[in-house]
């Protein structure tokens, strides 16, 4: 039996172990292997919904065990600790060894630090279900021990403040916005006491995206009422709030990190040579160091097309493109086929920021409002679609499920 092991089931080692187990499924010497550390699928893009209280869990969550029923695919719920590429094998967190034939690292990010002194230590990540959960009920318990203190006189201002105006950062914020007022209305405390700043480094939000977009993000955002803060870097973090590098402080009870990421740490842990984001070079192929038997993908692949400057942006619809790729060259690696040189393309984005309304660029096309909700939607629909049986997608995007606050 030849193991074929895919590390991670995000977006792309999913789409490429569901492709796999497709074409393989008649060949029993082959068995496809999904190593996660996670039992659930996790739907990055509505995860600002789940630390804004809007959604449940369960509606980023899709369980690898609906995800993987009824398929030849062997699923194995562990943390995987190193990856050791000379003896062709993995181990993980209880010591198991599983050998491959073939590896695909789809492993995903991390949180970007850049070594700012405290924004480790004194900030909230926001990359993962825990770290959304964990801003949520600290916010909470925040406004509930200012309330508890209202009848002394004694409550401080709050200061929420969001690092990072890229993508993440953006919806964030618009969310957050909303999810302040609420917690302004349930505890009594009033609007005023309450700031929400958005800080940026650079010279403007959305910094790298079509001028029209930032353009569009800032008025949405002032309207809400988000300060921006941009030309501003972090240069400390303290437990009273940012100290910016023009020694300016800013204080904060709270501040949420979204501006750096990473790859994941263990590539580099496993002695594999990484970029300086901490990713694997993949060739036109995404195999690593040419090597026909190792594939990295998504935000663990660095990919330089023909022409361009810097690698292909980390993205869901990347990460999938790739992963169906990975997935035809290991079919013609096994088969002695030619190999798919993968191709770059990006269709466009959607960016919500603050219910129904989102900045959308489709087909060179920019607008915003309810439309582009709606194509957010019908995004994440074809993509339930694309990984579940008609029935299970249907029943993971359900509307009223989204009404439900856990
Ligand atoms: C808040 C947020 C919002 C985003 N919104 C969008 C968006 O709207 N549109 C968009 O295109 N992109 C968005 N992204 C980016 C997108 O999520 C990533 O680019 C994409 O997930 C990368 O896919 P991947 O397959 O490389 O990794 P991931 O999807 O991150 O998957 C990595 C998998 O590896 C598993 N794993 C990690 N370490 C281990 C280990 N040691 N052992 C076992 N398993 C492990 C994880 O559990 C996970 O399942 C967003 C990201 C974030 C954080």
């Amino acid at each position: 039996m030849k193991n074929i092991v895919i590390a991670g089931a995000g977006f792309g080692g999913l789409r490429c172990a569901l492709d796999l187990e497709k074409s393989l499924k008649s060949f029993p010497e082959y068995k496809v292997i999904v190593i996660d550390q996670n039992p659930y699928h996790l739907y990055t893009p509505s995860l600002y919904e789940i630390a804004t209280a809007q959604l449940p869990r369960r509606c980023v969550c899709l369980p690898y065990s609906e995800v993987f029923s009824n398929k030849k695919i062997t699923f194995i719920h562990q943390q995987i600790k190193h990856i050791k590429v000379s003896e062709k094998l993995l181990e993980t967190e209880s010591g198991d060894k599983i050998s491959y034939e073939f590896l695909v690292l789809a492993l995903g990010a991390r949180t970007d630090y850049f070594g700012v002194p405290g924004l480790e230590k004194y900030s909230f990540g926001f990359k993962s279900l825990p770290e959304a959960l964990k801003l949520r009920n600290y916010l909470e318990e925040v406004f509930k021990n200012t309330k508890e203190k209202l009848p002394t006189g004694l409550e401080e201002d709050l200061s929420v403040v969001v690092g990072g105006a890229g993508f993440s950062g953006v919806e964030l914020a618009g969310e957050l916005s909303g999810y302040l007022s609420r917690l302004c209305r349930k505890y009594s405390l009033r609007p005023e006491k309450i700031t929400l700043s958005l800080v940026e480094a650079r010279g403007e939000i959305l910094s790298g995206l079509p001028k029209k977009i930032s353009v569009l993000a800032k008025k949405r955002l002032e309207k809400l009422k988000v300060r921006l803060l941009i030309k501003t870097a972090i240069a400390q973090v303290k437990p009273s709030g940012l100290v910016s590098a023009d020694g300016t402080a800013i204080p904060s009870t709270v501040v949420v990190w979204t501006g750096g990421v990473r790859a994941n740490p263990l590539l580099e842990q496993s002695g594999l040579e990484v970029d300086k984001k901490g990713r694997l070079s993949v060739d036109e192929n995404l195999r690593y160091l040419k090597e026909g038997s190792l594939f990295a993908l998504g935000d663990n692949a660095s990919f330089i097309a023909s022409g361009a400057n810097t690698a292909v942006l980390g993205q869901a619809e990347v990460a999938i493109d790739q992963g169906r790729v990975v997935a035809k060259n290991i079919i013609a690696e096994i088969f002695g086929r030619p190999l798919t040189k993968y191709q770059p393309k990006v269709s466009g984005f959607v960016i919500p920021i603050k219910g129904n309304y989102a900045i959308a660029l489709a087909f060179n096309f920019i607008f915003s409002g309810y439309f582009a909700i709606v194509l957010k939607k019908f995004i994440e629909l074809r993509y339930l679609f694309s990984v579940l049986p008609p029935f299970k997608a249907l029943k993971f995007f359900r509307p009223e499920a989204k009404l439900l606050i856990e």
